[in-house]
C-alpha cells in the first residue's frame, strides 16, 4: 500500500495532483479522517480492495519521459506514404497546428452540452457540417463520426432503419470499397444478422441486377466508394437509379478533396455520403484520430448518428448555436438509439473545418488540381514506359498491372524512401497527395523502371458528366480569413467564447475532466508519430508498437485483466467490442442462444445502445432506494432469463458515485447463472491502485483513456476506449485484416478502421502512466476520493448528497439532489447550471443518472482553492434559491432564471429586479478573471423546430 505523498514524491506527481499535502490534510480533517488510508479503507469494500502495490514501474521525471519517447520515436521510420486507402499526406497549416491541436483552449474543452459556453467550437463544427454538406451535395451533415470504416457501418444501420428492412434483406457493397471499411461493416452486420454481399457493381443497370447479386432477396442498401479503392472514378448514377427502383438507399464513401473537382454524390443520386476528413490538414497518426463524416439528403436528417450542431436563438433573440435533436440520444432512447456514439472526433473536425476556412474554395480546388496533375503525370509516365493501368479515369490514385512483380516494385520503392501499396501479386497502387514532390514522383516512377513524370495542369481528365460544376463554400467564413493575421484572430476569437479547463474546473460527473499535462501532449505532433500510415510495414513502426505493447501491459497491471486491445476509438466502441467478445465466447461454448444483457437502470445510455448493436436483448435491472442495484430484482431477472443470459453490464463504482459492497455478490450470481460480467470502466479513476475489476469479478471492461488516462476531451473527442478482458475472452478481441499485429487470428474482426485505432494519442496515456508510476497513480486515486468527499461534505447541508456508501462517504464523485429545492422554488438544475456560468464555472453533469440532480466529479487535479471557489459559488447560488423560496423574488424574475448574463445585456436597458452587479459580479467573482458568456440562455426547442445545420445564408448576417 502506498502512503501519503512524501517528500520523495516525484515532482510531476505533485503537479498532477492539485491539492498539496497540507491541503489534503486540511480537507481530510474537514471530512473527519486522520489520513487518506483511513478514508479509503472506510469507503471501499474490503472484499474488493487489492493488497499489493500497483505493478507499474516507478515514476521518472518529465525530462526523462520525453527522452524515452524520443528514443521510441527514433525507432519509427517515416517513409513517404503513397499507400492511400483513405489516409494521405497533408500539410497541417502551422497556424492551425499551434492554435488548435496544440492549444488547451481547444483541446481541453468538453462536449458542448452547455451551449452558452461553447459557441466557439459550435461555430467551428457548424463550419465542418457546411464543408461536408456542400462538398457532398447533400443537405445535412453531422458534426463528426469516429472514422471512415465506422461511418460506413453507421450508414448501413441508417439504411436498414430508414427502409424498415426485413431480416433477410441484403446490403450490397461494391468490391472496390476500402478493405477496412468492408471489414468493419461486416463485423457490425454479423452482430445483428444482416447479410452483406460484396460484388462488382459497375455493370449494374437495373433493380433486377441488384437483386440477382442478392440471390433474389431484397436489397435495402448499396455502398460504393467514390473514387474507388483502386483509384477509378466510376459513374454510379445508374446504380443509384437501380437501387432506388429496388427500394434501397445508396451510400457513397467519398473523398472530400476529390469532390472539389468531382460531381458530388448528392448530384448523382446518393442518399448518404460518408468518409474521412483526414486529408484536410489532420496528420495520419498511424491511423487516427481523424474525423469521419456523414451527410444525408433531406428526409433522413432525423436518422443521423452522432451529434448535430444547429442554429437557434438565445433569450434576447440573438443567433446562437447548440447541439440539435440527438443531443442526449442514448440517454433518452437507450437501446433504440440511432447509434452508440457518444465521444466522437470534435477536435479533428474543428481542424478539418479550419483547413477549409484557411484555404477557401479556391485554395481547395488548387490543391486538388495539383494532386490530380501529379497523378496524371505519373500515369502518363507509367503508360509511356509500357506499364498497364487498371483505369483511365482517376483522381489521385493509379493502380498498375505488374504481372507478378508487385513485391519487387514495392521493394524498389521502399529503397527509394516511398511506401506504395501491394494490392496483390499482380497489382500495385500509388496515391499522391498535396505533399508529394516531383523528386518523389521521379523516385516512384523509377521503382517501376519508367522515366520521371511531368505533372499535368490538373484539369480534370475524367468524363465531362462527372466534372463538378456546382459551387461550394460560398459562405463568407470560407472566403474571409485568408491572411494569417485574420486566421489567427478568427481562431483566437472563437476560443475566447469557450470555457475549457484552461479557465477553470469542469466538475462533470462520469467524465473525469482532469489535467492534460503539456508534457503528455508533446509527442502527439512529432512527425515520427504523426506521419505514419496505419498500413505502413511493421518494420517501420517498431517504436509506436512497442509503446502500444507497454501501455497494454500497464493497463493489464492496473485493471487485473489479462489482455487489452487499444483499437476501439471511444468508450462506446470498447463496449461494443467487449460485448462481441462475450457473444463469441458463448458461441464457442455452444451457448449461442444466450442473448440477454442485463443493464441496471442507472447505466450510461451507451451501454444499452451498444448491447443492441451487438445483437443482444436489453433487460433493465431496477435500482434500490439506496442507489445500489436492486439485488432482489437481479435475482428475479436471473431466474427469468438464466438460460438465455449473456451478460450483465454494470458500472463500478456505479454512476451513483458510490462503492457498492454488493458488487462481489452480483458478479457471483451472474457467473452462477452462466453469464459474463461486463464492468463499464468509465469510473476507473476511483479504482486505480485500490481495486481491480479483472480481479473482483469482471470478465471484460472498457476504459476511457480520455477520462482516467489524461487524453484531453477535445470538445467532444478524440477518445480511446480500450477493451480489457480476462484470458478466456482474449481470443475474441478485435483484430484487423491489414495488420497481423492488431489482434488474435480468432478475433471478432475490426471495430475501427485502423489497426490500433487512435494510435497517435496513445503517447499521452503512456506518458501519464510513466510520469506517475504505480505509487503516483494510487496517490491520484486517493486524492480524487478526498476531493470528492470534501466537496460532498461542504455542499451536503445546502444540497443533499443523494447517495452515500459506508461511513456516509462517496467515491470519486457525488450527486447533489435538487429535486426538493425545485419543488419548493421552481428553480431547476438548468437554472443552476446557467447561473454557474455567471460565477465562472462549467456546470456539473445535469440530470444523469438521476433527473433533477447535478453530479460533481472534481478529480484529483483540482486544487483546494478551486474546489472552494466552486463550493462557494454553489452555496451563494443556494442563497439565491432561498430568496425565491422566501418569496423575495419570483422564479421568473430571479437572477437564476435569467442567467447567464452577457456583457451586452448589462449595457442595455435594465428592467430586471436585481442589480447589474448581482447579475455579473456576484459575491466571489474576481473581476480580473471574469468569464463572459457570449450569448444568453439558448432556446433549444426553437432550433429543433427550425432545423438549420449549416452556416446560415450570408443574408442572415446582414441585419
Ligand atoms: C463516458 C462514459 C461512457 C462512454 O464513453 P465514450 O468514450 O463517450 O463513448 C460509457 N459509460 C460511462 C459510465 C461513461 O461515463
Amino acid at each position: 500500500m502506498t502512503h501519503s505523498m512524501s517528500s520523495s514524491t516525484p515532482d510531476f506527481v505533485g503537479r498532477h495532483i492539485g491539492p498539496s499535502q497540507e491541503e489534503l490534510e486540511e480537507m481530510l480533517q474537514a471530512i473527519g479522517y486522520a489520513d487518506v488510508e483511513a478514508l479509503v479503507d472506510k469507503a471501499i469494500p474490503q472484499t474488493i480492495r487489492t493488497s499489493d502495490a500497483l505493478a507499474v514501474e516507478a515514476a521518472t521525471s518529465e525530462a526523462a519521459v520525453i527522452a524515452e519517447l524520443r528514443e521510441k520515436a527514433s525507432r519509427n521510420r517515416v517513409l513517404t506514404s503513397m499507400i492511400g486507402l483513405g489516409y494521405y499526406g497533408t500539410h497541417t497549416p502551422g497556424v492551425i497546428r499551434r492554435n488548435i491541436l496544440e492549444n488547451p483552449a481547444w483541446y481541453t474543452a468538453y462536449t458542448p452540452y452547455q451551449p452558452e459556453i461553447s459557441q466557439g467550437r459550435l461555430e467551428a463544427l457548424l463550419n465542418f457540417q457546411t464543408v461536408v454538406a456542400d462538398l457532398t451535395g447533400l443537405t445535412t451533415s453531422s458534426a463528426s463520426l469516429l472514422d471512415e470504416g465506422t461511418a460506413v457501418a453507421e450508414a448501413m444501420a441508417l439504411m436498414h432503419r430508414a427502409t424498415r428492412a426485413k431480416d433477410d434483406s441484403v446490403l450490397l457493397i461494391d468490391a472496390q470499397v476500402l478493405p477496412q471499411s468492408i471489414a468493419v461493416t461486416e463485423t457490425r452486420a454479423d452482430a445483428v444478422g444482416i447479410d452483406v454481399v460484396i460484388a462488382d457493381l459497375r455493370k449494374v443497370t437495373s433493380a433486377k441486377d441488384l437483386e440477382e447479386f442478392a440471390g433474389g432477396r431484397k436489397v435495402f442498401g448499396v455502398v460504393v466508394q467514390y473514387p474507388s479503392a483502386n483509384g477509378e472514378i466510376v459513374d454510379w448514377s445508374n446504380v443509384a437509379c437501380a437501387a432506388h427502383d429496388a427500394g434501397a438507399l445508396v451510400t457513397a464513401a467519398a473523398d472530400l478533396l476529390a469532390l472539389t473537382l468531382l460531381k458530388s454524390p448528392g448530384e448523382w443520386g446518393a442518399d448518404i455520403a460518408v468518409g474521412t476528413s483526414q486529408r484536410f490538414g489532420v496528420p495520419m497518426g498511424f491511423g487516427g484520430p481523424h474525423a469521419g463524416y456523414m451527410s444525408v439528403r433531406e428526409g433522413l436528417e432525423r436518422n443521423l448518428p452522432g451529434r448535430l450542431v444547429g442554429v437557434s436563438v438565445d433569450a434576447d433573440g440573438a443567433q446562437a448555436f447548440r447541439l440539435a435533436l440527438q443531443t442526449r440520444e442514448q440517454h433518452i432512447r437507450r437501446e433504440k438509439a440511432t447509434s452508440n456514439i457518444c465521444t466522437a472526433q470534435v477536435l479533428l473536425a474543428v481542424m478539418a473545418s479550419m483547413y477549409a476556412v484557411y484555404h477557401g474554395p479556391d485554395g481547395l480546388r488548387r490543391i486538388a488540381r495539383s494532386v490530380h496533375g501529379k497523378a496524371v503525370g505519373l500515369a502518363a509516365a507509367l503508360r509511356a514506359g509500357g506499364v498497364e493501368l487498371v483505369a483511365d479515369s482517376f483522381f489521385d490514385t493509379v493502380t498498375a498491372v505488374v504481372n507478378g512483380s508487385a513485391d519487387g516494385v514495392v521493394e524498389a520503392a521502399r529503397e527509394r524512401g516511398i511506401n506504395v501499396w501491394r494490392v496483390d501479386a499482380d497489382h500495385v497502387s500509388v496515391s499522391v497527395d498535396e505533399t508529394t514532390t516531383e523528386p518523389e514522383l521521379a523516385a516512384v516512377a523509377a521503382a517501376f523502371g519508367v522515366n520521371a513524370p511531368v505533372p499535368a495542369d490538373g484539369e480534370p481528365t475524367w468524363a465531362k458528366s462527372l466534372v463538378r460544376e456546382s459551387e461550394f463554400l460560398e459562405h463568407p467564413v470560407f472566403n474571409t480569413h485568408h491572411s494569417e493575421t485574420e486566421m489567427l484572430r478568427y481562431l483566437r476569437g472563437l476560443a475566447d467564447r469557450d470555457y475549457a479547463l484552461d479557465r477553470g474546473m469542469i466538475p462533470l460527473g462520469s467524465c473525469t475532466m482532469k489535467l492534460n499535462a503539456t508534457t503528455e501532449m508533446e509527442a502527439v505532433t512529432w512527425p515520427e508519430f504523426a506521419n505514419l500510415h496505419p498500413f505502413a510495414p511493421a518494420e517501420q513502426t517498431e517504436g509506436i508498437r512497442e509503446l502500444i505493447d507497454e501501455l497494454e501491459q500497464w493497463l493489464c497491471a492496473i485493471t487485473g485483466y489479462d489482455s487489452v486491445s487499444l483499437q476501439p476509438n471511444a468508450g462506446s466502441q470498447g463496449e461494443f467490442a467487449g460485448l462481441l467478445a462475450i457473444h463469441a465466447y458463448h458461441e464457442a461454448n455452444g451457448n449461442g442462444h444466450r442473448n440477454v444483457c442485463l443493464i441496471p437502470a442507472s447505466a450510461h445510455g451507451t451501454n444499452a445502445a451498444s448491447a443492441a448493436m451487438a445483437g443482444l436483448k436489453v433487460v433493465v435491472v431496477k435500482t434500490a432506494p439506496t442507489g445500489e442495484v436492486d439485488m432482489d430484482d437481479l435475482k428475479m431477472k436471473l431466474k427469468q432469463h438464466g438460460e438465455n443470459l449473456a451478460a450483465i453490464m454494470v458500472t463500478y463504482p456505479s454512476t451513483h458515485g458510490v462503492y457498492e459492497d454488493t458488487i462481489t455478490e452480483l458478479c457471483d450470481l451472474v457467473h452462477e447463472a452462466g453469464g459474463q460480467v461486463y464492468v463499464d470502466g468509465a469510473n476507473l479513476n476511483a479504482l486505480v491502485g485500490l481495486a481491480q475489476p479483472g480481479v473482483f469479478g469482471g470478465d471484460v471492461s472498457h476504459l476511457n483513456l480520455h477520462k482516467t488516462f489524461c487524453i484531453p476531451h477535445g470538445g467532444g473527442g478524440p477518445g480511446v476506449g480500450p477493451v480489457a478482458v480476462r484470458s478466456h475472452l482474449a481470443p475474441y478481441l478485435p483484430n484487423h485484416p491489414l495488420s497481423s499485429h492488431a489482434g488474435p487470428d480468432t478475433g471478432v474482426g475490426p471495430i475501427s478502421a485502423a489497426p490500433f485505432g487512435s494510435a497517435s494519442i496513445l503517447p499521452i496515456s503512456w506518458a501519464y502512466v510513466r510520469l506517475m508510476g504505480g505509487a503516483g497513480l494510487t496517490d491520484a486515486t486517493n486524492a480524487a476520493v478526498v476531493n470528492a468527499n470534501y466537496v460532498a461534505s461542504r455542499l451536503n447541508e445546502h444540497y443533499p448528497v443523494l447517495y452515500t456508501g459506508e461511513g456516509d462517504l462517496v467515491a470519486h464523485e457525488c450527486i447533489l439532489d435538487l429535486r426538493g429545492l425545485t419543488k419548493d422554488s421552481g428553480i431547476t438544475v438548468d437554472d443552476v447550471a446557467k447561473r454557474l456560468i455567471d460565477y465562472g464555472f462549467h456546470a456539473p453533469t445535469m440530470s444523469f443518472p438521476v433527473a433533477g440532480t447535478l453530479m460533481v466529479e472534481p478529480t484529483e487535479s483540482e486544487s483546494k482553492f478551486e474546489l472552494d471557489r466552486f463550493c462557494d459559488a454553489m452555496i451563494a447560488i443556494r442563497g439565491e434559491i432561498q430568496d425565491v423560496m422566501d418569496g423575495t423574488i419570483a422564479a421568473e424574475d430571479s437572477v437564476l432564471r435569467n442567467a447567464p448574463h452577457t456583457a451586452i445585456s448589462l449595457a442595455g436597458e435594465w428592467d430586471y429586479k436585481y442589480s447589474r452587479k448581482d447579475a455579473a459580479y456576484p459575491e466571489g467573482v474576481d473581476p480580473m478573471r471574469k468569464y463572459w458568456a457570449p450569448v444568453r440562455r439558448i432556446d433549444g426547442a426553437y432550433g429543433d423546430r427550425n432545423l438549420i445545420c449549416s452556416c446560415p445564408a450570408p443574408e442572415a448576417y446582414e441585419d
